[in-house]
């Protein structure tokens, strides 16, 4: 319910799941400082538009959705990764209020002050106040991005992220993990752990001892991980590298106390590429790495991203990719071909990669791919397989396995189970497969008995 007599505010939120996090923050402290969100031009007072500046589409695409937002209610404050080109975004859009970067959430909140009065300030109350404890989520209700650091120590050739966001600083272990238990406690089903890189959480405050629930917790990913896996809820790590301590993880995984699946955006297999990106643990022997850990946890799901026709990649270098993608079985992969990003120094680097050449290699590189995951995906016919539901259709719900990420990965699709709502956690037989997503049958509760 909306009060006429407060101010609102319209909110447009472009990007990755990370600054959807920054989004949901900057929504909850509006929320908490009296605002309404509107989900109308015309109703708002102001509108902020939480930008995506990673490659040159994404600012495009921002820069148009602030041109809407000028056109369509006048008052606009940018905020988000594009907050760093505030150059180009006055030069393209004068009208703009105000610009702050990614996660300046003080200095948006600050702006929106400015620009719509500020409600009579209240006290946070959870027995009044329209706000949960757990924040405003743009996410359904059932999974939520749980972000634990800023920033990134890594300088990829390709990425201007660090020079966007700055250096890594992760938050206390004590708060990741108070919001992590206010989440659950609020019925989020599944925690999507997100950061630039994961397995370099707590590098920057040498593991520091913090605490939570009174007790004494490293702010380290194993140390992270184990408490997570105490909450009774999914928990799935994204942008993890392969570095020799996420070995002590994967028992965990094994265990069934996080879920089996690591995220890791290898980007490419050839040594000489990947010291081009100057990708973190590039000297590390994956291929090792991988068949050991799914020695330990065989049910482990490894999904990557790739990048082909990097400036020097030659055929050989790309031949090596396939190779290593059939002998690693990545279950799932996302491939983009290289382009330049405004300030990114792969850009000054010498023989680059004709597009048609780089079109041909990423068709190769899906073909490959699409078949390692139907082979992969055709094996889990006949399992019985824990899945979520993130929605009810007419046909059916449609829901994920363990194994499937949101958004990013395959579904399970469930005929005639209308009767289930998002956020249920029940137990499905295969029936069947293609490249990417999965078919399968409700257990009764015989079968689940017998189970
Ligand atoms: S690890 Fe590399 S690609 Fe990822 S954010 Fe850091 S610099 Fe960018």
């Amino acid at each position: 319910m909306t009060d006429s007599s407060n101010s609102k505010v319209g909110f447009i939120s472009l990007g990755c799941p990370k600054a959807l996090v920054d989004s949901e923050r900057i929504l909850t402290q509006l929320k908490m400082d009296g605002y309404d969100v509107v989900p109308t031009y015309e109703d708002a007072d102001v509108v902020v538009v939480n930008t995506c500046g990673f490659i040159d589409s994404a600012k495009q695409e921002s820069l148009d959705a602030i041109g809407e937002a000028i056109k369509e209610n006048g008052k606009v404050i940018v905020t988000g990764c594009m907050g760093k080109d505030e150059e180009l975004i006055r030069e393209t859009h004068p009208e703009v209020l105000a610009v702050s970067g990614a996660a300046q959430y003080e200095q948006v909140v600050g702006q929106v002050h400015e620009w719509a009065p500020k409600p009579v300030a209240v006290e946070h109350n959870p027995f009044i106040d329209l706000v949960p404890d757990t924040g405003v989520k743009l996410t359904p209700r059932h999974y939520a991005y749980l972000k634990i650091s800023e920033g990134c120590n890594h300088r990829c050739t390709f990425c201007i992220i660090p020079s966007l966001r700055g250096d890594l600083v992760s938050r206390p272990v004590g708060d990741v993990l108070d919001e992590a238990q206010r989440l659950a406690d609020a019925g989020t089903r599944e925690l999507l752990v997100v950061s630039q890189d994961t397995s370099a959480y707590g590098v920057d405050v040498k593991y520091r001892t913090g605490f939570w629930q009174g007790r004494p917790v490293k702010t380290k990913m194993l140390d992270l991980c184990e408490a997570l896996g105490e909450l009774d809820v999914w928990v799935r790590l994204h942008y993890v590298y392969p570095y020799p301590h996420v070995d002590n993880v994967i028992p965990l995984m094994a265990e069934g106390k996080i879920l089996p699946y690591l995220d890791i955006p290898f980007q490419h297999a050839s040594p000489k590429v990947l010291k081009a990106m100057k990708r973190p643990a590039a000297a590390e022997n994956t291929l090792n790495r991988i068949k050991k850990w799914r020695e330990i946890c065989p049910e482990l799901t490894i999904r990557s991203t790739f990048i082909v026709g990097f400036p020097g990649e030659t055929e050989e270098d790309f031949q090596m990719l396939l190779d290593w993608l059939e002998e690693a079985q990545i279950d799932r992969a996302g491939c983009f071909k290289y382009s330049a990003v405004d300030g990114a120094t792969a850009n000054e680097l010498a023989d680059p990669v004709p597009e048609e050449v780089k079109e041909e290699r990423l068709a190769r590189f899906m073909e490959v791919q699409q078949r390692i995951s139907a082979e992969r995906l055709k094996l889990k016919i006949g399992t019985w397989q824990p899945v979520i539901i993130d929605e009810v259709v007419e046909e059916g719900a449609v829901g994920r396995t363990m194994h499937d990420a949101p958004e990013v990965d395959g579904q399970i699709f469930i005929d005639d189970a209308t009767h289930l709502s998002p956020g249920d956690q029940v137990l499905v037989e295969v029936i069947d497969a293609d490249e990417y997503d999965l078919w399968g049958r409700l257990l009764d509760a015989e079968e689940i008995m017998a189970e």
